[in-house]
């Protein structure tokens, strides 16, 4: 526990200053074959994945294929990787076992569905890896809104988001300068995408994860577990 709290603020003394692909670089100089990033190809992951691309686009990308995604998501996947010349994708799925248990478990209990569907998934292959990394964002508020671009994982991973001090003006003016192509549900009013049962469109103005469990208390799956506050480093 001391180890990854002492490495973090470490990291940070060196790294704190960089963002996007700078940020991606230096760490995958610093953790060869020991970075991995996390994607669910929605709304905004083009951003991200382009910054991986210009670094390197044999990095593992892994994206966890809950069997409840949007058919649209699938396609995008599919096409957006093409078009940056990712190599390294790695699709993670629930056993069969696991999905038998979360059959229509969204009607019922959706934190227990999220556990069987990405958590464990993303658990059995996350440990993998020294560093993983998101595209969260503080813009999209909740308890996104003070997140570090370098954070303490469960289990010594370390967490990097190289997005997270990106306003919604930049990651627009970087999909409109890298002409990056949308995910086809955007168009739909969709700013936050992920299994079809849980995500709505979001009302103009409305906060971008608003329509992620709408109407419900619940603002994350559980596959971003800090290991304490971030307060604490
Ligand atoms: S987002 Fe919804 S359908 Fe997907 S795993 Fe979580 S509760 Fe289940």
């Amino acid at each position: 526990m001391i180890d990854i709290f002492a490495r973090v603020k470490a990291l940070r003394v060196v790294h704190g200053h960089l963002d996007g692909a700078e940020l991606i670089r230096a760490f995958a100089a610093e953790f060869p074959g020991s970075l991995g990033v996390i994607s669910s190809f929605g709304a905004e992951a083009a951003v991200l994945l382009d910054q991986v691309a210009q670094v390197d686009p044999s990095l593992p990308v892994i994206f966890i294929d809950t069997d409840e995604l949007f058919d649209e998501t699938h396609a995008y996947r599919e096409s957006l990787s093409r078009r940056l010349g990712l190599t390294g994708l790695r699709i993670v799925r629930p056993t069969d076992e696991e999905l038998r248990e979360a059959d229509g478990l969204w009607r019922s209990d959706i934190d227990a569905c999220c556990t069987l569907r990405k958590v464990r998934p993303f658990d059995r292959v996350r440990l993998g890896f020294e560093v993983i990394v998101d595209g969260r964002k503080r813009a999209h508020g909740r308890n996104r809104a003070e997140i570090h671009t370098i954070e303490a994982g469960e289990d010594g991973i370390i967490k990097l988001s190289p997005l997270a001090k990106w306003d919604q003006r930049r990651i627009d003016a970087a999909f409109e300068e890298r002409g990056l192509p949308r995910h086809p549900l955007v168009a739909e009013g969709y700013l936050s995408i992920g299994c079809w049962p849980c995500t709505r469109p979001v009302a103009p103005g409305g906060e971008v994860r608003s329509g992620r469990w709408a109407g419900s208390a619940k603002s994350e799956c559980g596959i971003h577990r800090l290991l304490y506050p971030d307060a604490t480093i």
